[in-house]
């Protein structure tokens, strides 16, 4: 017989066998509410339905319950039957009925809960094992939190898995053997099984730095194991998101390696079939096994439980799909998985992780056609899932071991939530099955019958198909697409940037000239920039230009001007998509020497280089819209509508963002029609040399971009004032912003135009912590937005206003996952917080922060050891209990200090947010549509964030700038940035001569 015959004829004996009476995708009870029914077959309502669910443990209050179910629903209205929404008016928020309302609700979520968890506690999980032990079933435990975001909550899964290990080998390995569970042929096999998240025992837990992730998660395991070993259990590695995958494998290969678990059998790991690179992965693992370790392990094989989360990083980020997007594609590899694990099970012991008949049909008849006895395989499922396929199984001597989650029913929700989406999915197998009524045979079908005729293969390559370069380089068609970040979870990415870093370190020390058409210009004088994690090391010194090179180099910009204005704009715009393929190709150079220079982290570094990509492509297809001609047809009367470009422009940038707003301000004066003085921060000027050398690379004509690094107090006022500069586009500090628009704003003799000033200011940023935020959520991003690259950008997030219900619970929180950030020199993989910029930025933040002691409650402040010696570090700083009007609360500090301060409810949150004289960012968490849809009203700023940190703007998708003291002018990366830098003019000609229309006159006159 075929294995596919024998497949299926395994299957149609499953079916047979199952008990139609029995629950069988859920309880009955539960299946059978017609609320749930209903679910399955509206996606809108089920959505907001399981959202409700997840919202549910947080909400205290039986108002709140009322109230956040009428939202969800409403949410929903238009796509709910008549019924539920005549019933939304109806649900009480107040008085004996909403109280009653939201008990119902939640016990009926608990015990909706309780279907798919074991137990809340220890002691509960004990008798659920023992009660599948008494049915002849295995079990492995699987730990449920909340996620781990602070190391004291790391530590506590730890203390918690010891409890576990404790607790449950002395009762369960007392009980009687069970032979058909208890042993393979070769013999026992621990009746104790305990499943484990990596993830969990590391808060900083991150595959951009698998060294010293793998030390402190083997820090926290190693003790997990050998209690394990000693009291005879077994621990399976979970497998979480493809990011994660890697530094899990990796580290469950190193610990195992250990001399202590070496030749230890009991151990596994999760591998997963969606996978495109499955196959590799288990062939690594069997080659380990086999050759290196030289001891078996098993294989927990699964299809993944992650489907949507990695399709939609993937398109987010513009990435390539780790997964299979066809759920053939997923069963069909399963399969292909399967035969290896059978192939190797004396090596890769093989337990299946599915519910789906047909693949555990397959395993079968693959089993019995390479002869793999029963005992050295097994299935498993989930627990409170599926009951009467387990049922088959066992009545047929197979190993069934049930997945079994415990832990307190509040952080389970989104377990029960991930089970419910997952399995009321249209491509589940349990619901065809089960709800559907797809016919057995369709169900038992192979996978490669059921789909490839579909099957579009949807992929994203680092070639951007949208853009179509003409035959001689010039574009004609262009759409904008974000260029991706480096995936730093991808081994090759971490080797290319650590290659760079090698490459940079080995010229620091260089001088960097002037640059004034095209030419280097000598100097007397220059200005050093140091490696703010290092303050000895000497990164490379700019040419300090002088009073009258500056004014040479405005007279170079006159001159190119010219001729530069008439360049066709799809050349000027050609002239950006080559600065931005030059950059694209030294991209990970680019990056270490803003790493080194700016003391800024991996991550953000190469984020700063994508966005003077996208800068660079986003503006030439903006300006190629732009010049695409404007004019109102009206017979014989020609109406042009125009942009030209405005002359000299002085673009002067910080050293926050060194490359990515020093090149986007300049390639929008350039693409424009502009010629540029680039002037970048003194503390920064090698990475403006670096972008001059781009510009140069890109081989734009003499005196288009010239080079005047120097002091600002010097240059600066020489620059703005200049009689031939007609714009200046700036971002800093307030201060200096102020001065260069009232400067500007003299019309000297001689002068006859107004110059034009773009300035991008500060902000004094709040995050609003709503009362049923989610807090794993709300904590990482408050702290993401208020310490990501220490606090200096104008985005950060230093205001966090907490509406009072959730206050205590946040701020402990916020102050330990604080505590739990790694701050190190800015080029360590691992750094979630390097230096500040310089001596003086660390002396004006310390000052803050003593003046914050007399005004605010200070909670937390890291001490820094010897980092404090070697660089210019500040260690994050939280005050709590601010004051609105503190000049904690109120002044821009640009460094890590956050400010906690109480709301009495969202109104009066929103009143504070809104209470300073910035408006750039802020950010909303609210699990509420209602409050967040007031926000979205109320709070007013230029960029606003809900459910998210409140940094990170990307160029095209979240276009930014602030208005008040923010900032002067239209946002960067925006549509309409580029207005700035040109002046519209109309032409309008009367083509009618004397009352005479030409025989050929225009719209077929
Ligand atoms: C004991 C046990 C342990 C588990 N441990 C893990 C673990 O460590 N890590 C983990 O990630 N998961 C784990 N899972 C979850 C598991 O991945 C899912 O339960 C499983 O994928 C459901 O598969 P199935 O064969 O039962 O159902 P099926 O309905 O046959 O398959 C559903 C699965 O197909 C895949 N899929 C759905 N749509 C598509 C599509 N359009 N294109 C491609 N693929 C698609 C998804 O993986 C989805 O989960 C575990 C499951 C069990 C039973």
């Amino acid at each position: 017989m075929t294995l596919e015959l024998r497949t299926q004829t395994l299957g149609q004996d499953i079916f047979a066998r199952l008990d139609r009476g029995g629950p069988l995708l859920f309880s009955r009870n539960w299946w059978d509410d017609k609320l749930m029914g209903l679910t399955m077959g509206n996606d809108a309502l089920k959505v907001q339905l399981f959202r409700f669910v997840d919202t549910l443990p947080y909400l205290t209050e039986p108002s709140e319950v009322g109230r956040h179910l009428r939202e969800y629903l409403n949410e929903a209205r238009t796509q709910l039957p008549w019924w539920v929404r005549s019933g939304i008016g109806w649900i009480p928020e107040t008085g004996l009925a909403s109280r009653l309302l939201a008990k119902v609700a939640k016990g009926n979520a608990e015990t909706m809960a309780r279907k798919f968890i074991a137990g809340s506690n220890v002691g509960e999980a004990i008798a659920a094992v023992q009660a599948m032990r008494e049915k002849q079933l295995a079990f492995t435990m699987d730990l449920l939190g909340e996620a781990t975001i602070t190391e004291a909550e790391a530590d506590h899964v730890q203390k918690q898995y010891f409890d576990l290990l404790k607790g449950l080998p002395p009762i369960i390995n007392a009980s009687p053997e069970i032979p058909s569970i208890d042993r393979d042929d070769i013999g026992p096999i621990p009746r104790v099984n305990v499943s484990v998240k990596l993830s969990a025992l590391f808060s900083q837990f991150d595959p951009i730095d698998p060294e010293g992730t793998s030390k402190v998660v083997r820090g926290r395991l190693r003790p997990i194991l050998a209690l394990a070993r000693k009291n005879g259990a077994f621990v399976n590695f979970d497998m979480e998101q493809y990011a994660f995958k890697d530094t899990t494998l990796r580290i469950f290969r190193e610990i195992l390696t250990e001399p202590e678990f070496r030749d230890w059998p009991h151990v596994g790991i999760a591998i997963q079939a969606y996978l495109k690179n499955t196959e590799t992965d288990l062939q690594q693992l069997l080659d380990w096994a086999k050759n290196e370790r030289k001891c078996p392990i098993w294989i927990r094989l699964v299809k993944g439980a992650y489907w949507d989360y990695e399709t939609v990083i993937a398109a987010q980020n513009g990435w390539p799909v780790p997964v299979f997007t066809e759920k053939w594609q997923s069963d069909d590899n399963f399969e292909t998985c399967t035969t290896f694990l059978m192939q190797n099970h004396t090596w890769l012991r093989p337990a299946f992780g599915s519910h789906n008949i047909r693949s555990i049909a397959h395993a079968l008849a693959i089993a019995e056609q390479l002869k793999v006895p029963k005992p050295n395989f097994e299935f498993q499922m989930l627990y409170g899932m599926a009951d009467p396929i387990k049922d088959v199984l066992k009545s047929m001597g197979m190993r069934v071991r049930i997945y079994t989650p415990y832990g307190q029913l509040l952080p389970g929700m989104a377990y029960l939530v991930r089970r419910l989406l997952e399995n009321t999915s249209n491509d589940s197998f349990l619901k065809q099955g089960f709800s559907d009524g797809v016919s057995e045979s369709v169900l038992l079908q192979a996978p490669s019958a059921a789909g490839p005729s579909s099957f579009v293969p949807r992929h994203s390559t680092n070639e951007n198909p949208m853009i179509a370069p003409h035959p001689n380089g010039v574009l004609t068609k262009v759409e904008f697409q974000n260029e991706p970040l480096s995936d730093f979870s991808r081994e090759s990415n971490r080797d290319a940037m650590v290659q760079a870093l090698r490459s940079v370190r080995s010229q620091l020390g260089r001088t960097f000239p002037v640059v004034i058409g095209n030419a280097p210009v000598a100097s007397a004088e220059f200005v050093e920039s140091f490696n703010p994690s290092k303050s000895v090391e000497l990164i490379g010194r700019t040419g300090k230009a002088t009073i009258e090179q500056a004014k040479l180099a405005v007279a170079s910009c006159q001159a190119a001007f010219e001729t530069w204005q008439e360049v066709p704009i799809a050349e000027r715009a050609a002239y950006l998509r080559k600065v931005a393929s030059v950059m694209r190709h030294r991209r990970f150079e680019l990056a270490a020497w803003i790493v080194l220079e700016t003391g800024k982290p991996w991550r953000e570094s190469d984020a700063d280089v994508a966005e003077a990509i996208d800068f660079c492509d986003y503006y030439a297809a903006e300006a190629l819209k732009m010049w695409g001609g404007h004019g109102m047809p009206v017979p014989w009367e020609e109406n042009h509508y125009f942009y030209e470009a405005r002359g000299v422009a002085v673009i002067i940038a910080p050293w926050n963002f060194p490359l990515a707003i020093l090149c986007g301000m300049a390639a929008a004066a350039v693409v424009t029609g502009n010629t540029v003085i680039l002037k970048p921060a003194e503390q920064a000027g090698v990475v403006g040399a670096k972008l001059m050398e781009c510009f140069q690379q890109a081989g734009l004509p003499a005196g288009v971009v010239n080079f005047v690094p120097g002091v600002g107090e010097d240059i600066g006022p020489v620059l703005v004032n200049h009689p031939d500069v007609a714009l200046i586009a700036f971002t800093g500090s307030l201060k200096v912003a102020l001065q260069i628009n009232e400067q500007a704003s003299h019309t000297p003799g001689g002068q006859n135009f107004v110059k034009k000033v773009i300035a991008e200011m500060g902000g004094k940023n709040a995050v609003i912590v709503d009362g049923d935020a989610d807090l794993d959520e709300a904590v990482r991003g408050v702290v993401d937005s208020a310490f990501g690259y220490g606090g200096q950008k104008c985005s950060a997030g230093s205001r966090a206003i907490v509406v009072a219900g959730i206050y205590d619970l946040f701020l402990n929180r916020v102050i330990e996952a604080t505590k739990s950030l790694t701050v190190s020199a800015a080029e360590s993989p691992g750094c979630s917080l390097g230096p500040v910029i310089d001596a003086e930025s660390r002396d004006r933040i310390r000052k803050f922060v003593e003046l914050g002691k007399t005004q605010a409650k200070l909670v937390y402040q890291a001490d820094l050891g010897p980092l404090a010696d070697e660089g210019y570090f500040v260690g994050p700083t939280i005050f709590a209990d601010v004051p609105e009007t503190a000049t904690v609360a109120q002044e821009e500090i640009f460094g890590p200090v956050l400010s906690v301060i109480q709301a009495k409810d969202l109104d009066d949150a929103l009143r504070i947010a809104n209470g300073t004289k910035y408006a750039l960012t802020g950010g909303i968490f609210s699990r509420s549509p209602e409050n967040i849809a007031k926000v979205k009203r109320k709070f007013r700023v230029g960029n606003l964030y809900v459910n998210r940190k409140c940094t990170g703007a990307l160029v095209h998708r979240q276009p930014f700038g602030g208005f008040k003291l923010s900032g002067i002018g239209s946002k960067a990366g925006g549509p309409d940035y580029l207005l700035q830098f040109v002046v519209p003019r109309t032409i309008t000609e009367n083509t009618l001569r004397r009352g005479f229309a030409p025989e050929s006159g225009p719209s077929g006159e």
